[in-house]
């Protein structure tokens, strides 16, 4: 029977390295919810990497075996890989030129071929697994050239490629000294899919200035084969997010929070620690609030979780001092005995404290520069059992494509962002119901389980097409 087969960086379970041994725990992010269906049916399987550096031999079977039981395959990767393919050509050339922040990428040759090595190294590892009839569905960045590097093994398979970030446009591209070899390793696949039309375009687009290659109808013509494109903007779990929202432990949460902060108006903001996520210039625009707005203060807050990323790469501790300082700054300007302006975390929170978070804000602050979807949009709408609450999304994040009834706003620019607060925390209440109604659903209706099959159906469809066009 043929099977399927997921590949990605990383395995959707978190191998920890503690006092007493590793540790397994799986990880419940969007990707692993939304393709648990496939990978744990029949002989399926996911291959990735697990995480953490493994290199002793019986530790590796031991991981192995783990996984196996949970229809997982590791990629061990090592300390230099780890630095070079992961560290270094992923997070710091492929990830800043992404999403436009050129003058943070590096180019270094090293990080280049351990870039190829490591995209090798995924595809023995598959290969170990495949047949020459089996699905491959490869996800994101760190893998742009396995589809081609699948494809010369195996040319019958049907692979299927999805890239969960921005894909920019050609002017950008055009700055990789390897953009051509990762366009074409791209289109190893049968299907790529992209969040937006956007993204889609400009990949057809570099394709066809970088490569001759010409498009029609978001299909492109390579000299063996048919390759679609197509966008598939990714949804969420809502039921989850849903259902735990309304729980007895999330209105408990809720509960003590409100009582903490003693009627005080709630702005809410979630994300990594990333120079994607306009941090900064969230905390300017609340600053502008306060400035020009002063009736707000004492009567409203910014509660901002931030998550540890990347500590390891130079940019990302340049804008935790910078992130730091800011919050510093504000507060002391701003706050008295009773009310500290911006409540600052800088860690993760337990799934049912995010839940309690997301249902009891008035706002939702999504103010990312660039951003590939932005799940975190789509989790607070889901959270909103009472409707009440209001999204403010930047027009840079891919959700941004979808959720229209959300204030849309650029993120720069300050001081429009601080009005749109404004109007946001006087929203009228059946405002806010009618536009949260109808984003709940488009957000319940294109869930993660849509969205899986629907990629699914189309990368079936590829493949009948390419044969009864061949
Ligand atoms: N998240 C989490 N723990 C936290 C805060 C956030 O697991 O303490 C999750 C959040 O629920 C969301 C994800 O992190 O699912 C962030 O996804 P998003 O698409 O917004 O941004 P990314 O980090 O992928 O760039």
């Amino acid at each position: 029977m043929a099977r399927t087969i997921i590949v990605s960086n990383r395995l959707p379970t978190k191998v920890q390295r503690t006092d007493d041994g590793l540790t397994f725990q799986p990880s419940e992010g969007g990707l692993a919810t939304g393709l648990g269906s496939i990978y744990r049916a029949d002989d399926n399987i996911w291959v990735g990497w697990p995480g953490l550096f493994v290199d002793d031999p019986a530790e590796q079977q031991h991981v192995a075996d783990q996984l196996r039981n949970d229809s997982m395959a590791p990629v061990f990767l090592t300390e230099t890989e780890i630095r070079d393919f992961y560290e270094g050509f992923s997070n710091s050339t492929l990830w800043p030129i992404f999403h436009y922040f050129n003058e943070y990428a590096t180019f270094e040759e090293a990080h280049w071929e351990a870039y190829v090595a490591a995209n090798a190294k995924f595809c023995e590892a598959v290969l170990a697994l495949a047949g020459p009839d089996d699905t491959i569905w490869v996800h994101d960045y760190q893998l742009l050239l396995l589809p081609q590097m699948l494809r010369r093994a195996r040319p019958q398979a049907t692979i299927g490629f999805f890239l969960h970030i921005p894909f920019p446009s050609y002017e950008l591209l055009r700055v990789l000294p390897w953009s051509t070899e990762l366009l074409e390793g791209m289109l190893g696949a049968d299907l790529i899919g992209f969040h937006t039309f956007y993204y889609m375009r400009h990949f057809l687009s570099a394709v066809s200035n970088l490569l001759g290659l010409p498009n029609q109808n978001g299909q492109i013509e390579t000299p063996s084969r048919m390759v679609l494109v197509d966008a598939f903007p990714m949804g969420i779990d809502y039921e989850r997010y849903a259902t735990a929202a309304a729980s007895e432990a999330a209105l408990a949460h809720i509960q003590t929070f409100r009582e903490a902060v003693r009627g005080v108006r709630m702005i809410l903001s979630i994300d990594r620690l990333d120079y994607t996520k306009g941090i900064a210039q969230r905390l300017r625009a609340f600053e502008e609030l306060l400035k020009r707005y002063p009736a707000w203060r004492e009567q409203v807050s910014l509660l901002m979780l931030v998550v540890p990323s990347r500590d390891q790469v130079t940019q990302y501790q340049a804008l935790k001092v910078e992130v730091d300082e800011l919050v510093g700054r504000i507060n002391a300007q701003y706050g008295t005995i009773a009310w500290t302006p911006i409540l600052y975390f800088y860690r993760s929170l337990p799934f049912d404290q995010l839940v309690a978070l997301y249902r009891l804000a008035d706002v939702a602050l999504v103010t990312p520069v660039r951003d590939g979807m932005n799940l975190v949009a789509k989790e607070y709408i889901a959270c909103k059992a009472d409707q009440h609450g209001v999204l403010i999304l930047s027009e840079r994040a891919g959700a941004a494509q979808e959720l229209s009834d959300a204030l849309l706003i650029n993120p720069t620019a300050t001081s429009k962002v601080a009005d749109v607060l404004h109007q946001a925390l006087t929203m009228p209440e059946e405002e806010q119901k009618s536009r949260m109604s109808s984003l709940q659903a488009l957000v319940r209706q294109y869930d993660v389980f849509a969205w899986t099959e629907l990629f699914m159906n189309r990368l079936a469809y590829s493949k009948i097409k390419q044969l009864t066009l061949g």
